[in-house]
Parts: structure tokens; C-alpha cells; sequence
């Protein structure tokens, strides 16, 4: 296990700038997901902390040693990437032990640890096999098994799932999952797929256009996001934005006229003028269904998604669609009006520069909805 600290990272690709001066740490032990769009320079970063790409400016430390000009092998780092790389001639087994072979490791010890390897990851019947001769998911198991006896301090993932079809990308999230308890190693794992950032992760790292936007474990940035980008981002299906004005911001709390008529009081964090522009965002699932007399707004179901453990309600706003998450699943008709409230406690509240200017959630909502 081992501390990561980046200080000031920046990479420049000619006169493009990936990552402007990007500083983190991550605590021995952590497993950390690195989440956001395409593009936004995850691999990058990675192949920076693995020493395969060098870095522009900046410095990087593990446990707290100067590692920024160190090769990939001093680093004491193995990473898995998403195309598996396996090599397609030698057997699984080899393929495992691989690293240690170059390694001059001895050949008793590749044997014992390929394995323990294999058993953790249950390939021990496929030891044999060439890597043609498995499924994605084994296969991807085998990369991660060939990281696994390199005992690396820091254990790096590129997408490892992405690859994989969705039924099989469920299962080995469990058993990453499973697999993260037994490692022992600070993990730094990358995705563009908040289930995947949400069910692993005890750190999420939320990153946009190069920079960090959020660092939290899941429920922080679930209830609290700091930016409109974040409350997007996180939480599936993603948060309803709407669209409003201040009208009256005293005391602490402000009321916002939403485009679509209701009006909400919302406890403010940081100050907010009369007659800005604001956005308010409240998750599916905590919109309330109420009846139509006691509604603050009514809509027509535009789409009805009955799943049995939720309904989605698709509400016609004029502008985007407001989505309701049912969680008792009830029977709905398209077309049907429905009747909802937005409890001030659930509302999100972001300036016109997506910076968010609410307060917590309060406690009292627990469960609430
Ligand atoms: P992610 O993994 O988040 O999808 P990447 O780290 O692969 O993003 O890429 C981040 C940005 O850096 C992208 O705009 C990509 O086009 C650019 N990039 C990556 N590698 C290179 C390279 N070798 N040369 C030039 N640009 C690159
Ligand atoms: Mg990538």
C-alpha cells in the first residue's frame, strides 16, 4: 500500500494543455475512481502516475518519495488496461506470471504465486487455456490477475469493464468489489460510468476538461455537489435542472421563481442577488408525487417507464422533461396528469456559473423520499 501525491501536475500535448496544474492525494489504502467524460484526460493522468507518459511540469510522490523522473519499474505500480493486452500465444497461466518471469523472479515462487492469484480471481481451471479460448470477463480477469503478483503498492485500472457487455460488466463490478478487500493495494481506478465510481469507490475523484471538479466519497457528491457539472454528473438517472429567477434573497435564504411557475425558498450557503439567474436541480427520485390539488405543478406523462420495483414518469414541462421516480412502481397511463411537489429540503441550488449556493440537505429528509 502506498500514499499518492500529486503536486501541480500539468501535461501539455504541443500547445494543447490536458491537465492544468492538477494536485491530489490519495491516502494509503484508498481505492480511488477517477471519473468523468471522454476526453477529459483520465488515461493521461494514469499513464503519468505509471510512468509511461511524461509530464509537463509538476511533481509526484508515493509515500512521500520523489518519484516524478522514475521509471515505471522503480515505481512500484502495475496497471491494467482496457484492452486487456494479453499475449495471445502463451497460456493463461503465463500470461499471469509473465511480469515475474522478466522479473527473474524464482520459478517456484512464479508458481506459487500465479496460484493464489488464479484462485482469488477463480481461473485456476483455466490455466492451461490461451486467452482465445476464454470469455471477455476471464480475460480481463487474467490482466488483472498478472497485475495482482507483481504485490504493486499502487494498482492502476483503465476501464477495465468497458469492454465487457453490460450483463457481464455486473458481475465483475462485484468481483472488483470482492477483489479490492483482499488486495491490499491503494487502487486507483478509472471510468467514464458514475454506477461504476458510485459502487466501487470509498474516494471519488469527479474530473472535467483536466481539472478536478469534486473529491468525495459517494454519498458526499450524491448530496452535496458543488457544481451543476457534479449534480449531473453523479446520481442515475441524473438530476431534473430547472430553470428560475431570484425574486426575494435575505436572511440567508433566497426564493426562486422556477420558469415553470412554483416558487421555492431554498437555504443558501453563499450569497445570491435578486434577479439572477439560477438553476435549481432536484433528483428524480426525490420530486414528489402529491395529488393534483395539493400539487405546486402538473404535467402530462410525456413517456411511462414501469420497471415494477420503479416507475419513471416522464412529465411534459415545455422544456426538458421533468423525470419522477416512483419507488412503489405504480400504473400510469401516458398522457395522464400528474401532480407533484419539490420538497425545499431535496433542492439543489447553482449560480448562473454553475457554483452551488444552497445549503445541505437537511438531515429531516432522510428517507423521506
Ligand atoms: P480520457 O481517458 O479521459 O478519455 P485522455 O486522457 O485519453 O482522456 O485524453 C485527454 C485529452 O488529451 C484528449 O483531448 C485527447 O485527445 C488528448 N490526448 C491524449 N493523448 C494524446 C497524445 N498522445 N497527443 C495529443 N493529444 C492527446
Ligand atoms: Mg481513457
Amino acid at each position: 500500500m502506498a500514499t499518492l501525491t500529486l503536486d501541480r501536475i500539468t501535461k501539455r500535448f504541443g500547445a494543447l494543455t490536458v491537465i492544468p496544474e492538477l494536485s491530489l492525494t490519495i491516502p494509503d489504502g484508498a481505492f480511488c475512481v477517477l471519473v468523468g467524460p471522454s476526453g477529459c484526460g483520465k488515461s493521461t493522468l494514469l499513464r503519468i502516475i505509471a510512468g509511461l507518459e511524461p509530464m509537463s511540469s509538476g511533481r509526484l510522490l508515493i509515500d512521500g518519495v520523489d518519484m516524478s523522473g522514475a521509471e515505471p519499474p522503480e515505481r512500484g505500480v502495475a496497471m491494467v488496461f482496457q484492452s486487456y493486452a494479453l499475449y495471445p500465444h502463451m497460456t493463461v497461466g503465463r500470461n499471469i506470471g509473465f511480469g515475474l518471469e522478466i522479473a527473474r523472479t524464482a520459478r517456484a515462487d512464479i508458481v506459487d504465486r500465479v496460484g493464489r492469484a488464479a484462485e482469488k480471481l477463480k481461473l485456476g481451471a483455466y490455466l492451461s487455456r490461451k486467452p482465445r479460448e476464454l470469455s471477455g470477463g476471464q480475460r480481463q480477469r487474467v490482466a488483472i490477475g498478472r497485475a495482482m503478483t507483481r504485490k504493486p503498492k499502487l494498482f492502476l485500472l483503465d476501464e477495465p469493464l468497458s469492454n465487457l457487455d453490460a450483463a457481464l460488466r455486473v458481475g465483475m463490478r462485484v468481483e472488483i468489489a470482492r477483489l479490492k478487500a483482499e488486495l491490499a493495494s491503494t487502487m486507483i481506478y478509472v471510468t467514464h460510468d458514475q454506477v461504476e465510481a458510485m459502487t466501487l469507490a470509498d474516494m471519488i475523484v469527479v474530473m472535467n476538461g483536466g481539472r478536478i471538479e469534486q473529491v468525495g466519497a459517494p454519498l458526499d457528491l450524491y448530496e452535496r455537489p458543488e457544481s451543476l457539472f457534479v449534480a449531473g454528473f453523479i446520481g442515475s438517472p441524473a438530476m431534473n435542472f430547472l430553470p428560475g429567477r431570484v425574486v426575494v434573497a435575505r436572511d440567508g435564504r433566497a426564493t426562486v421563481a422556477l420558469d415553470l411557475g412554483p416558487r421555492i425558498d431554498v437555504a443558501l450557503s453563499r450569497p445570491v442577488d435578486a434577479g439572477a439567474a439560477v438553476t435549481l436541480g432536484i433528483r428524480p427520485e426525490h420530486v414528489q408525487l402529491v395529488a393534483p390539488e395539493a400539487a405546486v405543478w402538473r404535467g402530462p406523462a410525456a413517456v411511462v417507464e414501469m420497471l415494477g420495483s420503479d416507475t419513471f414518469l416522464h412529465l411534459s414541462t415545455g422544456g426538458d422533461n421533468l423525470l419522477v421516480r416512483d419507488s412503489k412502481g405504480r400504473r400510469a397511463r401516458r398522457g395522464e396528469e400528474i401532480g407533484v411537489a419539490f420538497p425545499a429540503d431535496a433542492c439543489h441550488l447553482f449560480d448562473a456559473a454553475g457554483v452551488r449556493v444552497s445549503r445541505d440537505r437537511a438531515p429531516a429528509l432522510e428517507g423521506a423520499a
